[in-house]
């Protein structure tokens, strides 16, 4: 028994010497792909339900490693966040996202995915501002998303980052609304443009007795009270985009319109309509 237990911790021990040995591959890679060019964003349109237009796109980070071929933002990062490697990540997409944008129509937005780590960086507003500044775009173009972490280190410096990125004048989005630490509380304060309502309470909200329609609506509700768009993630279905409107829903994104696209294909989106 005693060495049945030496072996297994041995055994453990080896997997976890080859775990990190494959994330310091990885984050070998990350750094290399920013450089190389084998890091793409995508950008998948958001639609307003009033109008069904398209009002704007979420840029999404796509990864084309050498051997693995694409791989999933799911997959890098969080190895990008616990190595510190989404910094340099997270520059190169707010800096590519304002680029794209710059060639489109100036009623169009794009929003970009601001990682917790990022958010922690005093450094933050600087570097927005300079990505704005450097494509030309409106400041109110560009929008943030952050997601309901960035609260639990509730410090001061929270609440001042808020602060100075609207000063900057950009938009700012509270992502994957629900999931987590949800609290009305940073409602109070958190000085949010809209709410993205997380695609878990879009899945299976039009199955009888779910309770997810009641749950939209009355985040819808409530957002709309505070002033804040909504926008229902994750929408694939005709009954889902149904539903999402029925409660109210000010903005759609999901299969159901478009997959995330390429810049040159989310372009040519905006010149040829979305229905047509
Ligand atoms: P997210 O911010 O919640 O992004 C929405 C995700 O939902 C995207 O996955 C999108 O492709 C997917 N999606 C959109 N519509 C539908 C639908 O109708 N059905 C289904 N099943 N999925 C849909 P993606 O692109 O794989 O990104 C996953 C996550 O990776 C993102 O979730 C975000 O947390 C993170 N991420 C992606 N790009 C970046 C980035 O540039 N920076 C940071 N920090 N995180 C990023
Ligand atoms: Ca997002
Ligand atoms: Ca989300
Ligand atoms: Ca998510």
């Amino acid at each position: 028994a005693k060495d049945g237990g030496r072996g297994r911790f041995h055994f453990y021990a080896q997997d976890l010497h080859a775990e990190a040995e494959a994330r310091a591959q990885m984050e070998e890679e990350l750094r290399d792909a920013i450089t190389k060019g084998d890091l793409q964003l995508f950008y998948q349109p958001i639609v307003s339900t009033a109008t069904e237009e398209i009002t704007g796109f979420e840029a999404l980070m796509r990864w084309h490693h050498p051997v693995k071929g694409w791989v999933p933002p799911d997959r890098f990062i969080g190895i990008a966040e616990d190595t510190g490697i989404i910094a340099q990540l997270g520059e190169w997409a707010l800096r590519t996202a304002c680029n794209d944008l710059a060639d489109m129509p100036a009623s169009v937005r794009v929003a970009v995915n601001v990682s917790p780590l990022q958010f922690s960086n005093p450094q933050l507003p600087a570097i927005v501002t300079h990505a704005i500044a450097q494509s030309g775009i409106q400041p109110d173009q560009l929008e943030l998303e952050i997601t309901e972490s960035v609260f639990l280190s509730d410090d001061a410096g929270t609440d001042a980052m808020f602060k100075a990125l609207k000063r900057v004048g950009v938009r700012l989005a509270l992502d994957d609304f629900g999931t987590g630490y949800s609290s009305l509380g940073y409602l109070k304060t958190a000085p949010f443009d809209k709410i993205k309502i997380d695609q878990s309470f879009v899945r299976g909200a039009t199955q009888e007795g779910s309770r997810n329609g009641a749950i939209i609506a009355s985040i819808t509700s409530l957002a709309h009270a505070l002033g804040m768009e909504t926008t229902a993630e994750g929408v694939e279905t005709m009954d889902e985009l149904d539903l999402v409107r029925l409660h109210g829903c000010s903005h759609v994104q999901g299969f159901i319109y478009d997959r995330p696209l390429d810049a040159a294909t989310a372009k040519s989106r905006l010149a040829s309509g979305l229905m047509a």
